[in-house]
């Protein structure tokens, strides 16, 4: 790759919120190299929800065709109480959905969405993705940045990027190594993730739905991943970072029995799965600084790690990506196009962190707590509860923000 002088952005990571990041400043009009540890994309967990935010902008980008091969979209959440054979309440998605907020909501098989935005990068000329890259250094000076990196076939790059962005992950050595950032923190909860025949569960949810379903201490989401034929399903429980980081991890989620025997779905669940789950402690990350005022930034898990208990936190690394590429476009320096891309992200990360962290609490409540929220949630029903994440799923973060004039 010729570098174009002043204009190619290094993106180290190549998760959701880097590769996605490469194809906006692509789209945007820059060179990229993404450098990227691992030697494949092959990313591990299961499945992966997209909801209209972050939809609309992969669809910008020309993979509408490709997501709705591999994609589904659910007719409706189902909220589930405890032990409850019915849903409290739905929540309608499907062409609802796209009416109301212009795009789909989804749900895919991760390795599906990886290799989608992996196979646009790698059509697009302008983008250069270095696998196995590791040993990134980087030195300031007067005239900017020279950073090294050992590549995959064990030669040394050396290169003058305009800008440096970090999306290399909750663990990110970008934030810790480079910009005095903090370490992630464990939240306390994990998540046990799994995928079984679609047919399962059939008994207890439906199929074509993604199903939430709270109990007291944990609760669980289910959803399809049709192309494979699998039903995705992710169960979180609370643990002590004592048992969480032990040497030898838990094999399978500590339920109480009395609770599986009160619950079909949840007994099911238990009995089909064994020790047959991937076992996920959820770190969070909260930073002072997302950027150094110069030529380093994050985006993604790297800025900003959440607990997935809204299903946002790719979502928001894909609406990072956006705004980071629009900044860098619009401002006549990297550390002013940092400011306005951090302006415009803090506020709305924040609060959907802070949402995440609230459904936790909501979601396990124990007895006799659950019957207040259970009402509630009966009570309000899924427009309403649709309604309130309006604020979340019709946001388009590929426009600037308008200003109020005046
Ligand atoms: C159980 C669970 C369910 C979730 N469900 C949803 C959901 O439904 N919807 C949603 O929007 N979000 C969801 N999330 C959150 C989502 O998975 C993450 O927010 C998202 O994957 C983060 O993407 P990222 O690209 O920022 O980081 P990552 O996916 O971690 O990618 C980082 C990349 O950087 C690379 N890397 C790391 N260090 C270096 C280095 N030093 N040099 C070079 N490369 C490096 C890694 O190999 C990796 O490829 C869920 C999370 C969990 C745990």
């Amino acid at each position: 790759m010729t570098e174009n002088g002043s204009r190619i952005v290094y993106v180290v990571g190549a998760g959701i919120a880097g590769l996605s990041l490469a194809l906006f400043l692509e789209r945007a009009g820059f060179t990229v190299l993404v450098l990227e540890r691992a030697r494949s994309i092959d990313p591990i967990g299961t499945g992966i929800q997209l909801s209209p935010n972050a939809s609309r902008l992969l669809e910008r980008l020309g993979l509408e065709p490709a997501l709705a091969r591999a994609g589904f979209e659910p007719e409706a959440i189902d909220v589930y109480g405890f032990g409850h054979k019915k849903p409290l309440a739905e929540v309608t998605l499907g062409q609802t959905a796209r009416q109301r907020f212009g795009a789909a909501y989804r749900v895919i098989h991760r390795g599906d969405l990886a290799q989608i935005l992996y196979e646009a990068a790698r059509k697009r000329s302008r983008i250069e993705i270095a696998l196995g890259a590791r040993n990134i250094d980087m030195v300031r000076h007067s005239r900017g940045l020279t950073v090294s990196a050992e590549l995959g076939d064990g030669s040394i790059h050396t290169g003058r990027p305009y800008a440096l962005i970090g999306a290399d992950g909750v663990h990110s050595e970008i934030r810790r190594k480079f910009m005095d950032g903090p370490e992630a923190r464990y939240s306390g909860y994990v998540a046990w993730r799994a995928t079984l025949g679609e047919a399962q569960l059939a008994a207890h949810l439906s199929l074509d739905h993604t199903s939430l379903c709270f109990g007291p201490g944990f609760h669980g989401v289910f959803y399809p991943l049709a192309a494979r034929q699998l039903l995705n399903v992710v169960l979180s429980t609370k643990m002590p970072a004592k048992r969480a980081f032990a040497d030898t991890p838990p094999t399978r989620p500590k339920i109480d029995p009395y609770y599986l025997k009160r619950s079909a779905l949840f007994g099911a669940l238990m009995k089909l799965m064994g020790d047959k789950w991937t076992f996920w402690p959820l770190n969070a990350v909260e930073t002072q600084r997302w950027h150094d005022g110069q030529f380093l930034a994050l985006v993604g898990d790297a800025a900003h790690a959440m607990l997935p208990f809204q299903a946002q936190g790719a979502a928001m690394g894909i609406e990072d990506a956006a705004v980071m590429a629009r900044q860098l476009a619009g401002a006549d320096s990297p550390g002013m196009a940092f400011e306005g891309y951090e302006s415009e992200r803090r506020r709305r990360v924040s609060e959907v962190q802070a949402l995440s962290r609230r459904n936790g609490m909501i979601f396990h409540m124990p007895f006799p707590f659950s019957i207040a929220r259970n009402a509630g949630a009966a009570r309000r029903g899924g427009t309403a509860q649709l309604d309130d994440l309006a604020w979340i799923y019709g946001f388009d973060a590929d426009q600037p923000p308008r200003r109020i004039p005046g």
